[in-house]
Formats: structure tokens, C-alpha cells, sequence
């Protein structure tokens, strides 16, 4: 049986503690809780500050990235004084002052077909904060491999979509595209630097309620923010029997 939460957790996290969906035992889960953010950016920084903040008591980051002035209009774990600092000890600089509590673990590096299994295989849910589908492509194959819960998260100028994958049983990002994109070379659309800010929040509620089980997650149906119209959609997305990941005759990626 868990531990209550005492002294600074019982203040700190007096409001969760008062809600009977999670009370002692779900606080206490939270702490128990390993999540992964892959990517710090604008998704990850309002992802990784939330799980924080709510308790989560172990959370893998990674970025192999160093922070751009063009960065901090939308990535808000950073400010002026962290240009050109590595992400991961920025971020975690930040998230420290949050809560001395958290034990942080740094990957100051891209994941790569030769790490995502070390970095991703003891999370409890990962949320998929990158901007490229190569990495996407790449968390969805390694979480599918290790039975992860992961929360897909992608932004592009003013919209943003979200979707949460419990691998082998709710419709995965395979079943949507068979395989990545090939590189256009196209700069970067925006975003409008709350667009993030938006589906990284709705990314880090995903990954607490996969920790605590709690009420339905977003599962075979993709949400779809559009902050022009300021209109949230979902779109049912099914399991294709064809899914070289989750389908009837699996086959390796291209
Ligand atoms: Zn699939």
C-alpha cells in the first residue's frame, strides 16, 4: 500500500489530493509514475512543466538540442538567460525550481533507432513531443515493441492534433500512415506559439489519466484543434488490418 503524501506533497498537491478520482492512493501512484518526454520544444515544455507540477515522480528527458532565440516565443521551460544552453539541463534547471521532488533523468541527445529502446523500454507513458516523423514513426514502433502507452502530439502553423496509443489494443499511428514522409526540405510552418502550448497541455492530462486510469482516453479517434476558428474536432481513427504494426500479419518498416 502506498504511502500517504506528508509535510510539503501533503500542501503541495492539496488540491489533487481533495479530488476523489485521486486522492492518497492516485497522488501516490503519480510519484511511482516514470514518464518519458521525447522532445522539449514547444510540446514537451508545457508537457514536461504539468506532469511535474501534478507529481509525476520520474520523467526521462529528452532533447538533443541547445535553446534558439527563436525558440522562446512558444518553449516557454526557457528564457533569455538560457541561449545556447543544452534543453535537457535547462529544462531540468527549471523543472527543479518547480519541484526539488522530481527525479529527472537527461538524455542530452536525438533518439536514434539505437536508443529509443534504452530510453523508452520503463516508461510508464511516453509523450510524443517531436517535430520530426522519422522520431514519431520511431516511438511508435519501439512503444508498440515494449507495450508503452504513448501520446501523439504534432502541430503545424495554427492547428494541432493529439491521439493516445495503448500498443495492440486502440488503432496506432501506423494505422493512420504506413510510413514516414520523405523530407521535403520545407522551412517550418509557425507555429503560433500557443498552438503547442494547447495540445502539449491536452498531451501531459493524456499521460496522467493512462497513469491513473482514470476517465477515457483519447483512443481511436485523432482530436483536431484549429486555433483560427478556435474549433476542437475528433475524428475516429480505426485499426487497419493492414497495420504493418499492429495489424494480422505484421512486417518489418521499409
Ligand atoms: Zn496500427
Amino acid at each position: 500500500m502506498p504511502a500517504e503524501p506528508r509535510g510539503d506533497d501533503a500542501q503541495r498537491f492539496a488540491r489533487q489530493l481533495a479530488l476523489p478520482e485521486i486522492g492518497p492512493a492516485g497522488q501516490a501512484r503519480l510519484r511511482q509514475a516514470r514518464a518519458c518526454i521525447v522532445g522539449l520544444g514547444g510540446l514537451g515544455s508545457p508537457a514536461a512543466f504539468y506532469l511535474a507540477a501534478a507529481g509525476v515522480g520520474t520523467i526521462d528527458l529528452v532533447d538533443g538540442d541547445r535553446v534558439d532565440c527563436s525558440n522562446l516565443q512558444r518553449q516557454i521551460l526557457y528564457g533569455s538567460a538560457d541561449l545556447d544552453r543544452p534543453k535537457v539541463e535547462a529544462a531540468a534547471e527549471r523543472l527543479r525550481a518547480l519541484d526539488p521532488g522530481v527525479a529527472l533523468r537527461l538524455w542530452p541527445e536525438r533518439l536514434t533507432p539505437d536508443n529509443a529502446d534504452d530510453i523508452l523500454a520503463e516508461a510508464d507513458v511516453v509523450i510524443d513531443a517531436t517535430d520530426s516523423p522519422a522520431a514519431k514513426f520511431l516511438i511508435a514502433d519501439c512503444c508498440h515493441a515494449r507495450g508503452r502507452p504513448y501520446v501523439h502530439g504534432g502541430i503545424a502553423a495554427f492547428t494541432g492534433q493529439l491521439m493516445t496509443v495503448l500498443p495492440g489494443r486502440t488503432a496506432c499511428c501506423r494505422c493512420l500512415f504506413d510510413a514516414p514522409p520523405p523530407a521535403d526540405g520545407a522551412p517550418p510552418r509557425g507555429p503560433l506559439g500557443v498552438v503547442p502550448g494547447v495540445i502539449g497541455t491536452l498531451q501531459a492530462t493524456e499521460a496522467i489519466k493512462v497513469i491513473l486510469g482514470l476517465g477515457d482516453l483519447l483512443c481511436n479517434r485523432m482530436l483536431v484543434f484549429d486555433a483560427l476558428r478556435l474549433a476542437v474536432r475528433t475524428v475516429p481513427v480505426r485499426r487497419r488490418p493492414s497495420c504493418r504494426l499492429c495489424g494480422r500479419a505484421p512486417a518489418p518498416a521499409p
